[in-house]
């Protein structure tokens, strides 16, 4: 295998500054979408959701041209829903499971937008957001579900996260993804099949 390509089983590192440490299947593309975390709080929500642009299309970069407020607004009709939004997750995974970071962990993404967990508002403030590339209908693939792992325990190997959740559970009625397309049970035994228990937070039987 190339050295390039993604590898699902590699376990990743998050350095002290919040980037993860460079490797295979590994893009670094800072967005400015992003501001301190308030009193440099530590994240403890990890948030899922999911992102393609245009919806269901899955070639082309123009996920991360958005998140870098680069993407060209006239290159196809769909993206007149999203002109001059400025909005990043710190993390995306694409199909092929290559990572991009755009913001470091230790910052705060703007991901979550008008959202609620355990009773408290603004979850930008002590998340963290993972997007999958995908649509809330089609299944997301192996490599995502590797990768996704990897990079969930990379995270909590550095912040102190208690709970994972989608965007649609803190900004339910006003968000859907990672929508019923996102297998929780898979995600939460691991891409080897183990059993975590640091994923008993199950969103389901809300
Ligand atoms: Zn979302």
């Amino acid at each position: 295998m190339p050295a390039h390509e993604p590898r699902p089983g590699l376990p990743l590192r998050i350095e002290p500054d919040g980037w993860l440490a460079d490797g295979p299947g590994l893009l670094r593309r800072p967005s400015p979408n992003h501001d301190a975390r308030p009193g440099d709080e530590a994240p403890y929500l990890l948030v899922i959701h999911n992102i393609s642009l245009p919806p269901g299309i899955f070639t082309g970069d123009a996920i991360i041209d958005f998140f870098q407020n680069r993407l060209d607004f006239a290159s196809h009709p769909w993206f007149e829903n999203i002109r001059d939004l400025r909005v990043s997750a710190h993390f995306l995974i694409r199909r092929d499971g290559t990572i991009v970071q755009f913001v470091p962990t230790v910052l705060r993404a703007w991901h979550a937008g008008a959202s609620s967990f355990e009773g408290r508002e603004r979850c930008n403030d002590f998340s963290i957001g993972i997007e999958l590339e995908g649509t809330d209908t089609l299944a997301y693939t192996d490599a995502q579900y590797g990768r996704l792992d990897a990079l969930a325990t990379a995270i909590r190997a550095r912040h102190p996260i208690r709970a994972v959740r989608g965007h649609e559970h803190i900004a339910p009625g006003r968000k859907t993804d990672p929508g019923a397309s996102f297998d929780w049970k898979r995600f939460e035994q691991g891409a080897d099949g183990h059993e975590t228990t640091h994923h008993r937070h199950h969103p389901g039987g809300r």
